[in-house]
């Protein structure tokens, strides 16, 4: 049975980050544990890649604070080692004035938090950035950039090793018993023990934080966000990233266009309601998890909402229906057409919800004893993952044996 001082459980962009912060700041014994056998295979492979430089998310937030640095850092983080990105910039486009009003409260939260962005008025303005796209004003922000996601998440794993991290693949962590001073964990490949557990399993990280009795009310709610690639031909249609404005009470930010580091342009995601934590299709089921989900209280009121029911109705129509997608893609560039656009990936969120319907926004932590669970490391997660993993470090490295 093999010991370590601290266990990370779940390979994300979150948990490499927090085991090599954890390795880079201490001399302890730490193992990383993923249930797959490559890293990455769920929402941090399995995203837009975008580094959300901060304009978005309120002045003075945890969100705000790390995006902005999380920002900058990836993208030094990324020439030193390789890890393919594109400092494209971003567009969020206005299509009415109301959306011009909000763009230009999201410029001054934008200077509020240190973020460079400049207002465009005009199709012409627009059109000599994105020549294809359709608005009335635009919100520009150069310090945008996309990022390979994948590459990143395994660059973080590989200094995570070489500062002494234990890799587990193929080890899924399915029990945990509390001794006086540790913790056991069964797995799928076996037993491992810990005096100290660091919980990052995204998708399951709530139900992982029930076993060690933390996180009641909170549950995670997965939504399957859909994406459409550009056909090879039509990739002009989009030079850097195209967004819609975002409404401020919704975590998603609709769907948008995203010129990817492999010169790939996708279109997306959607957000409806996965039929299981890990139901990548539209006609994937996992009944058990369903279940669960629809009878969880907070989802109940979530879904009472008015808004919400309407919102509900229109993203399981851009999954059934891809007219309906197409219709939205249409929106930022009228000029795409349903043969211009190809099924490509999907990713889940884990959302996490409330037990009084509130979708959690901000990054959202607990602690246990000898324990400390990531419920919600909400998007724009990977931006933020390089200070989310040092501070979530910092704490833990505090209340180990404190
Ligand atoms: C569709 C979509 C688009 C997004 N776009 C962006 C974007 O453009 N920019 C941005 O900044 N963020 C974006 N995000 C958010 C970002 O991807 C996430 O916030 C981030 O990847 C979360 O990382 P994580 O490490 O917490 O979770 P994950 O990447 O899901 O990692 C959790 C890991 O835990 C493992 N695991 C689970 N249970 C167990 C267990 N019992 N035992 C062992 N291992 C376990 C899983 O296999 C998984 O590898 C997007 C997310 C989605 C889904």
């Amino acid at each position: 049975m093999k010991k370590h001082d601290i266990i990370v459980v779940g390979a994300g962009c979150v948990g490499c980050s927090i085991a090599r912060s954890l390795a880079t700041a201490s001399d302890l014994d730490i193992a990383l544990v993923e249930k797959e056998h490559h890293l990455a295979q769920h929402q941090s492979g399995r995203n837009s890649g975008v580094l959300h430089p901060g304009f978005n998310y309120e002045p003075g937030s945890l969100k705000a604070r790390f995006a902005t640095e999380g920002t900058r850092r990836m993208k030094e983080y990324a020439a030193k080692n390789d890890v393919p990105i594109d400092e494209c910039g971003v567009l969020v486009v206005a299509q009415s004035n109301a959306e011009e009003q909000r763009l230009e409260k999201l410029q001054e939260q934008a200077a509020e938090n240190g973020v460079e962005t400049e207002f465009l008025r005009g199709q012409d303005t627009i059109a000599e950035y994105e020549p294809h796209v359709s608005g009335q004003a635009a919100l520009r922000a150069p310090g945008a950039a996309s990022i390979d996601s994948q590459q990143y998440v395994y660059s973080l794993a590989r200094d995570a090793e070489a500062a002494g991290v234990d890799i587990y693949t193929d080890t899924r962590v399915d029990e945990v018993v509390e001794r006086s001073d540790s913790f056991h964990l069964s797995t799928s490949s076996g037993s491992l023990v810990g005096r100290y557990v660091v919980n990052a399993a995204g998708l399951y990280a709530d139900k992982l934080a029930a076993k060690f009795g933390v996180g009641e009310g909170y549950q995670v709610v997965p939504f399957r966000g859909e994406y459409y690639e550009v056909v090879p031909e039509k990739r002009a249609t989009c030079r850097s990233m195209i967004y819609p404005t975002p409404d401020p009470e919704l975590p998603f930010l609709g769907v948008h266009y995203t010129r990817r580091t492999d010169n790939k342009v996708i279109v997306g995601p959607n957000a409806v309601l996965a039929f299981g934590r890990e139901a990548y299709d539209n006609t994937n089921l996992n009944i058990s998890e369903l279940v669960e989900t629809l009878g969880f209280r907070g989802f109940q009121r979530l879904i009472s909402n008015r808004k919400m029911i309407q919102v509900a109705w229109d993203e399981m129509n851009k999954s059934y229906r891809k007219q309906k997608f197409v219709a939205a893609a249409q929106r930022l560039v009228p000029g795409v057409e349903a043969t211009d656009l190809r099924p490509s990936f999907a990713g889940i969120r884990a959302q996490v919800v409330s037990s009084d319907g509130e979708l959690v926004k901000n990054p959202l932590f607990k602690h246990g004893t000898d324990s400390t669970h990531v419920l919600n490391a909400v998007s724009p997660g990977l931006t933020c993952s390089l200070p989310f993993g040092d501070h979530i470090a910092e704490s833990v490295l505090d209340r180990f044996d404190s």
